[in-house]
């Protein structure tokens, strides 16, 4: 069967990430049930708000099948919001606020507060040839990445994507800003 990547579509930018699967040529759905989750062969947690995805994918029945499929090896991509779910350990997340896990790093919440709370800058990006246009709204950042590979920085070195075993996590949203380089480097090299 060919492969299918599926967009966990709860609430957040899910139709920019269909949109972006669909412009590089792949077969993305989005998810909402366990039987569309037990169809596809990767899965993306879009930007959005991580206390209400995760909330609503424990009202959907979510929660625990996405968090045995990831542990399991299901590829994932986590952007922004979803950068925060994949994440084991969180900084500045609400009281309680739970995540999947699955990459063993620690992230911030909302890491350049209200001063800078959305910018758009040009990063380098290991395994893509030129920089990536990448648009942080309210962003994250990865604060301690124990063995994850960093992929980008910001210029001050501060880490913005990881990638550990079958899962990238990145800060920003190229889905946003039409930059489909990294949902290319995602399909070709975790889930084709
Ligand atoms: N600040 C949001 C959160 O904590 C993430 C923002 C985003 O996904 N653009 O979930």
């Amino acid at each position: 069967m060919a492969p299918r990547v599926g967009v966990l579509a709860l609430q957040g930018d899910f139709r920019e990430h269909l949109e972006a699967f669909t412009r590089i040529g792949a077969d993305a759905i989005a998810v909402r049930t366990t039987t569309e989750l037990d169809s596809v062969d990767a899965i993306v947690i879009p930007g959005g708000e991580s206390t209400t995805i995760a909330k609503l994918a424990r009202n959907f029945g979510l929660f625990e099948p996405l968090q045995a499929k990831i542990s399991a090896g299901l590829p994932a991509f986590g952007t922004c919001a979803g950068l925060i779910l994949l994440a084991n350990r969180l900084i500045d997340g609400i009281e309680g606020q739970e995540t999947l896990g699955g990459l063993n790093v620690t992230v911030q919440r909302n890491a350049f507060g209200n001063q800078l709370d959305s910018f758009e800058v040009d990063l380098a990006f290991e395994g893509i040839n030129g920089s990536v246009h990448a648009a942080f709204i309210r962003a994250p950042l990865i604060v301690e990445t124990g063995d994850a590979e960093v992929l980008s920085k910001l210029a001050d070195g501060r880490v913005v994507a990881v990638k550990q075993g079958n899962i990238l996590g990145i800060a920003f949203h190229p889905e946003v800003t039409g930059e489909d380089r990294v949902h290319e480097l995602f399909w070709n090299e975790f889930v084709k």
